[in-house]
C-alpha cells in the first residue's frame, strides 16, 4: 500500500520548522508540520546575525519580518571594564545582507509559522510526537492535548524540535556535548537607558573583568525592552545566593559599567534559567529523517548563532529534498551534514576561543589589521559558511589561534614600551 500522509512531517514550529516548512510548500509539496505548544509562546534566542536576513530572503519571508517591526540590528559591541570593540556587520568580508533584527522570538516564531502557513504548510498546535519509526516509509506517533493518539506516514520526517530533541532522545541518537556545563539566567527588563548612551541596534556583550568567562548579553527591542542576560558556570552561579531576581541583579551588579547603563531598568519577566544547553548528536540525518537546528547541535549563545544555523540547516534540508523527490540521488552526508558542519565548526572554533581568552584577545585588540577585522566581522555576522574567508571551516581554529598569539605579543610589545603605568 502507497504511503498514507504528507509529503514532509516537520517536528516543530520554531524558526526551522517553519522556514522548512515555508521553502517546501512553496515548491508544491504537502508539508505538515506538528507542533506541541501554542503560540505565540515564549523562546530564548532574540539576537539574530545578518546571515539569517539572506536566508529569510532567498525563503521569500524577508518582507513579512520586516513588516512586523522588529529592532534593526546591524553589529555587535564587546565591553569588558575599559576596553570596548565594535563590529558593524556593514564592514564584513563576505558578500550578502549586513543588518539583521533582534526579536521578541514569541512574535517572531509566529509571524514565521503563520507564513508558513500561507505558503501552503498545515501547521497544528498543542500535539507532540512521541514515536517515530525511520526508514523507507517512516511513521510517526503523535497525541493531541485530548490524548488522542495518529499515525502520519509521510515521505520524510525534518526534526526542528530544538531543545525538545525529539529523535535524538527516540531514536537514542544524543552525544554529550565537549563543552562544559554553563547555565544561563536572563529576564526582559524596562530598560530605562537614557537615549544616546548606547546604540540600540546593536548587541552589548558584556565581560566580568574578573571573571572573563562570565558574560552578559543586553538586546535591545523597539518598545524600550531589553533581553538582559547573564552566563556563567554552575560553580560561578552557586556564590549567588536570594531569591531568583536578586541573583541577577547581583550578577548585573559585577559588571560594573553595565550596572552603570541599567541603573534605572527592572524586570518586566521573571528571571528564567537554562542550565546545560551544549547539545550534540551522533548523526544529523539517516534513512528517511534529517535533523535541523538544535534538534541536532547547540554549542553556546555568546555569538548568536543558534538562529542563523537552523535557518541554514532548514535552507539546505528544503534544497536536497526538493532534488530527492524529483528523483535526484542525494547523498545526506555530503550535501547537508558536511556543508552544515562546516560553519558549526566555524562557530565552534569562536565559542572554543572566547571561553579560552584567545578571542577576547583578537576581539579587543586595538590595531586589527583592516582585512583581518573584516573577516572576523564576517563570522560574527552569521557568514560562517564562507570557504572563501580563511577563519572558517575546521582550518578556523588553527588560524584564530596565531591570529590570537600575534595580537597578545603586539600588546605586550606595545605594554613594555609605554612602560610602567
Ligand atoms: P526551537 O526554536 O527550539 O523550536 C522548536 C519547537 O519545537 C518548539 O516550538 C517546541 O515547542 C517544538 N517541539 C519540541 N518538541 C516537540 C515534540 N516532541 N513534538 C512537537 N513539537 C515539539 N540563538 C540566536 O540566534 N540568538 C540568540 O541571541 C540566542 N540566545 C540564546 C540564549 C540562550 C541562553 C540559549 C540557551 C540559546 C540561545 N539561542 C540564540 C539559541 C536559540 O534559542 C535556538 O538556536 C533556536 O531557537 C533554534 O531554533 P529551532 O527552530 O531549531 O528550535
Amino acid at each position: 500500500m502507497p504511503p498514507v500522509g504528507p509529503d514532509v512531517l516537520v517536528i516543530g514550529a520554531g524558526p526551522s520548522g517553519s522556514v522548512v516548512a515555508a521553502m517546501l510548500a512553496k515548491r508544491g509539496y504537502q508539508v505538515l508540520v506538528m507542533e506541541r505548544q501554542h503560540f505565540p509562546r515564549f523562546s530564548i534566542g532574540e539576537s539574530l546575525l545578518a546571515y539569517s536576513t539572506q536566508v529569510l530572503l532567498e525563503a521569500g519571508l524577508l518582507d513579512a519580518v520586516l513588516a512586523g517591526g522588529f529592532q534593526f540590528k546591524n553589529g555587535a559591541t564587546f565591553v569588558c571594564d575599559d576596553e570596548y570593540s565594535e563590529f558593524n556587520f556593514a564592514n564584513k568580508f563576505s558578500a550578502g545582507a549586513s543588518f539583521t533584527f533582534q526579536v521578541v522570538r514569541s512574535e517572531f516564531d509566529h509571524l514565521l509559522a503563520k507564513e508558513a502557513e500561507r505558503c501552503g504548510a498545515t501547521v497544528r498546535y498543542g500535539v507532540e510526537i512521541t514515536a517515530v519509526t525511520t526508514g523507507a516509509s517512516p511513521e510517526v506517533t503523535v497525541k493531541t492535548e485530548t490524548g488522542e493518539v495518529e499515525v502520519h506516514r509521510p515521505r520524510f520526517v525534518l526534526d526542528a524540535s530544538g531543545f525538545g530533541r525529539t529523535l535524538a532522545r527516540l531514536l537514542e541518537l544524543e552525544k554529550p556535548s565537549d563543552f562544559p556545563v554553563r547555565a544561563a539566567r536572563f529576564a526582559h527588563v524596562k530598560d530605562g537607558i537614557v537615549a544616546g548612551d548606547f546604540d540600540r541596534q546593536k548587541i552589548r556583550i558584556g565581560i566580568n573583568p574578573t571573571h572573563r568567562d562570565v558574560w552578559s548579553w543586553l538586546i535591545p527591542f523597539p518598545n524600550g525592552n531589553s533581553s538582559l542576560g547573564i552566563v556563567a558556570t554552575r560553580e560561578h552561579l552557586a556564590r549567588y545566593t536570594g531569591t531568583a531576581e536578586e541573583q541577577y541583579w547581583a550578577m548585573i551588579a559585577d559588571e560594573p559599567k553595565l550596572r552603570a547603563l541599567l541603573e534605572n531598568a527592572h524586570t518586566v519577566r521573571p528571571v528564567g534559567e537554562i542550565v546545560g544547553y551544549a547539545a550534540n548528536v551522533k548523526t544529523l540525518h539517516g534513512p528517511g529523517f534529517a535533523l535541523l537546528g538544535n534538534a541536532a547541535e547547540f554549542l553556546d549563545p555568546v555569538f548568536s548563532s543558534g538562529v542563523t544555523i537552523a535557518l541554514h540547516s532548514a535552507k539546505l534540508a528544503a534544497d536536497l529534498l526538493d532534488r530527492q523527490f524529483r528523483g535526484e540521488a542525494v547523498n545526506w552526508q555530503q550535501e547537508f551534514a558536511e556543508p552544515l558542519m562546516f560553519g558549526i565548526e566555524t562557530f565552534r572554533t569562536f565559542v572554543t576561543g572566547w571561553y579560552d581568552g584567545s578571542l577576547q584577545d583578537v576581539i579587543f585588540y586595538p590595531d586589527k589589521e583592516p582585512q583581518i577585522h573584516r573577516m572576523i566581522c564576517s563570522v560574527l555576522a552569521g557568514y560562517a559558511w564562507d570557504p572563501a574567508n580563511p577563519y572558517t571551516g575546521p582550518v578556523s581554529a588553527r588560524r584564530l589561534r596565531a591570529l590570537a598569539a600575534t595580537c597578545r605579543a603586539a600588546s605586550a610589545r606595545r605594554a613594555e614600551a609605554a612602560g610602567p603605568s
